[in-house]
């Protein structure tokens, strides 16, 4: 199954596909996560991207497409995939259309109020890149990854600042998609409010699993 998870920052695109990889056994390709990690390597992409991804703004269409062209391309994801944080423009949704044909789009629908409040206490492992809160899924030290023993950080596109552009960008640039694809009867609505058991329940109803 070839799957994309759409949704504002903080809606739990990421901790509900950790959770999607036990039950579909099918690869999270995260845009993002491959971004931090290319940073963190200090890579030539990670010093193009860096200061780019701090603003809370989006990385350029064209080396955004690449990345994920190559990526779909690996033996692991030929029998599907679970796409986070792409498409996240018109263009890249055109993009992707002509490299890979996608079975659902999981929207993940949640209001600003809960976003501010998830991404305020959102921790994320340096290593493995785990998600945690500081109040809705607490590691037993705030500092260790249960997962990896990896270090617990603060992503800095998490600061305030940075987490009204990413709304702002969110809105203007990848809500039109939850039409693009609803028009294209590729979408499925799943309440992401709730506790992360309750929304993995709402994502098995949807897809009907
Ligand atoms: P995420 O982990 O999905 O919240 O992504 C973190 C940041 O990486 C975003 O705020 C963007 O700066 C960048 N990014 C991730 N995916 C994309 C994408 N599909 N297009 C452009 N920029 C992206």
């Amino acid at each position: 199954m070839k799957l994309i998870f759409l949704g504002p920052p903080g809606a739990g695109k990421g901790t509900l596909a950790a959770k999607a990889v036990d039950i579909l056994k099918l690869p999270h390709i995260s845009t993002g996560a491959i971004f931090r990690s290319a940073i963190a390597a200090q890579s030539t992409l990670g010093l193009k991207v860096k200061a780019v991804i701090d603003a809370g703004k989006l990385v350029d269409d064209a080396a955004t497409i690449e990345l994920v062209k190559e990526r779909l391309a690996q033996a692991d994801a030929q029998a599907g995939y679970i796409l986070d944080g792409f498409p996240r423009t018109i263009p890249q949704a055109e993009a992707l259309s002509a490299f890979s044909s996608v079975d659902k789009v999981v929207n993940f629908d949640i209001p600003d109020s809960s976003v501010l409040e998830r991404l305020g206490g959102r921790r994320v492992c340096r290593k493995c890149g785990a998600n945690y809160h500081i109040v809705f899924n607490k590691p037993k030290n705030e500092k260790v990854c249960p997962a990896c023993g990896g270090e617990i950080y603060t992503r800095d596109d998490d600061r305030e600042e940075a987490v009204q552009k990413r709304l702002e960008v969110y809105r203007a640039q990848t809500a039109p998609l939850i039409d693009y694809y609803r028009k294209k009867g590729l979408l499925v609505d799943v309440d992401a409010r709730p506790l992360v058991d309750e929304v993995v329940g709402n994502f098995k109803k949807a897809l009907g699993l």
